[in-house]
């Protein structure tokens, strides 16, 4: 066994690591640029992202296994003791999540049977690979199920099951920039981070617009920040909910100023990051709908969020003719590139195609409807114990005041961004949930704020002043 260690470190290099730089200081931390929190006049604690934290007090070792682990069985009942802990912090974990747009509750018992298999659908969708274990079949009924949901005919669609969200605007964006090598990305400030990621990937110019206090694009800044670059196509990514106030830009009024500053059809690239509500909108009457009917060029959605998935996955959905600019035929694949990833995860496209044979589009309905009514519920009664709330109008995203104590924060898993802080209501949030979750805060506030002696915090410039519930906007 010695030659496979000596292999090992021979392949490591471990011989080569360089030792720290002696003024390499690990305690260093990265600062964002939030507001620190400030309790009765003074600053109590300044929030800071310390990368890496906690990675080495909470790593499970991987060790050698002993020679007699065989005989004496103690290495699985090790491994069986760690995992059966882990589930069940999982399952702890499941029952406290609200911050996070996923969607916890399903039940794929039936594709256990699965797991033993390496399915890869590398490649083209549409174009078999020499790989023959893959689930295509399963892939391309699940894109013609969303090609049909945004209008799209089947032969004037491409797309495929990608692995999150990420992955489709990191697709989207790049058939805009090889439909238009010169143009300008356009996007709102409050766009995903990894629309910005796509703009360094791909060295393109970028212009951030400006947005409205309910985190729509402002579509008055947007023409303002087209004008100059008149001379230039331009690429745009629209939200269809935002990552933080789940707001939906009104995509309508993105093309009519397109067109009112000048942008005919032919100079300009719309991809839609529905990544969080891109399910959600079909079934909400009054949303802006989302239809290849209209000039846009791609749509992607997350899989793992509103429909629910055990592992991270999403679809992307564009027009054929663009796609053609930007595959290669790959002699090796026996098929066509026309991803981000090479090897794909061929479990995904079954778990969506066993959810969307389930619920079906009603099945949909009734979730979105419950989710838009459990979130007014929540906001409601935040608001109604004085605590600032804002829900946008096609939302179920509830965003509020930031509870002061981290550790409320970790155990309901919420997402903030300075002041405030969000709960995105997904089908496994049920009302049960939201009452213990509300009478929790509101009793811990109640001490935090020494029952109305010390002031909470004002959320004016984040949520608007209609919308905070501070001493002097109350
Ligand atoms: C979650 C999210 C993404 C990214 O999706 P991942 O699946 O996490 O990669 C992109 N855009 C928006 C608006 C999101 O909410």
């Amino acid at each position: 066994m010695a030659g496979s260690v000596e292999l090992l470190s021979a392949e490591l290099n471990l011989k080569k690591i360089e030792p720290l730089p002696d003024d390499f200081d690990p305690t260093a931390v990265v600062k964002d640029d939030l507001p620190p929190v400030v309790a009765d006049g003074e600053e109590v604690k300044k929030r800071e992202i310390v990368p890496g934290r906690n990675v080495h007090t909470t790593c499970l070792e991987v060790t050698e296994p002993d020679v007699d682990d065989e005989v004496t069985g103690e290495r699985d009942a090790y491994m069986a003791s760690v995992l059966a802990r882990y589930r069940k912090s999982l399952v702890e974990r499941t029952k406290h999540h609200l911050g996070y747009p996923y969607n916890l509750d399903f039940d794929y018992g039936a594709l256990g049977q699965l797991q033993h298999f390496s399915i890869n659908n590398l490649g083209d969708p549409f174009i078999e690979s020499n790989y023959g274990v893959h689930s295509r079949q399963f892939e391309v009924g699940v894109l013609d199920w969303f090609a049909r949901l945004w209008e799209l005919e089947k032969n004037e669609y491409w797309g495929y099951i990608t692995n999150c969200g990420t992955e489709g605007n990191l697709h989207g964006i790049l058939v805009g920039r090889e439909v238009f090598p010169d143009g300008v990305l356009y996007a709102s400030r409050e766009s995903h981070y990894s629309v910005f990621k796509a703009a360094r990937m791909y060295r393109m110019e970028c212009e951030k617009v400006n947005t409205l206090i309910s985190g729509e694009i402002d579509c008055e800044d947007f023409k303002a920040k087209l004008l100059p670059h008149k001379d230039k196509p331009a690429i745009i990514n629209v939200n269809i909910g935002t990552t933080v106030k789940g707001a939906v830009d009104d995509l309508d009024l993105v093309i009519k100023s397109l067109e009112e500053t000048g942008f005919t059809h032919d100079r300009f690239y719309i991809h839609c990051d529905g990544a969080l509500f891109g399910l959600m909108m079909p079934f909400v009457k009054r949303a802006p709908k989302v239809t290849f009917k209209k000039p846009i060029g791609s749509v992607s959605v997350s899989g793992h969020k509103f429909v629910g998935c055990p592992m991270p996955c999403g679809v992307q959905i564009t027009r054929l003719q663009h796609i053609n600019a930007l595959s290669r035929n790959v002699e090796y694949l026996a098929s066509r590139d026309a991803t981000i990833m090479g090897s794909r995860n061929g479990h995904a496209p079954i778990f969506l195609w066993y959810t969307l044979n389930r619920k079906g589009y009603r099945g949909f309905q009734k979730e979105v409807q419950k989710c838009l009514r459990n979130a007014h519920y929540l906001k409601d009664r935040l608001r109604a114990a004085g605590i600032g709330a804002m829900l946008n109008e096609l939302s179920s995203t509830v965003v509020f005041e930031r509870p002061h104590d981290e550790e409320f924060v970790r155990k309901w898993q919420l997402a903030c961004q300075g002041n405030i802080a969000h709960v995105v209501v997904m089908p496994n949030i049920t009302v049960e949930k939201l009452d213990d979750f509300l009478n929790e805060l509101i009793d811990k506030r109640a001490t935090w704020y020494q029952n109305g002696k010390l002031q909470s915090p004002c959320v004016a410039s984040d949520l608007g002043k209609e919308n905070c519930l501070c001493e002097l906007h109350k």
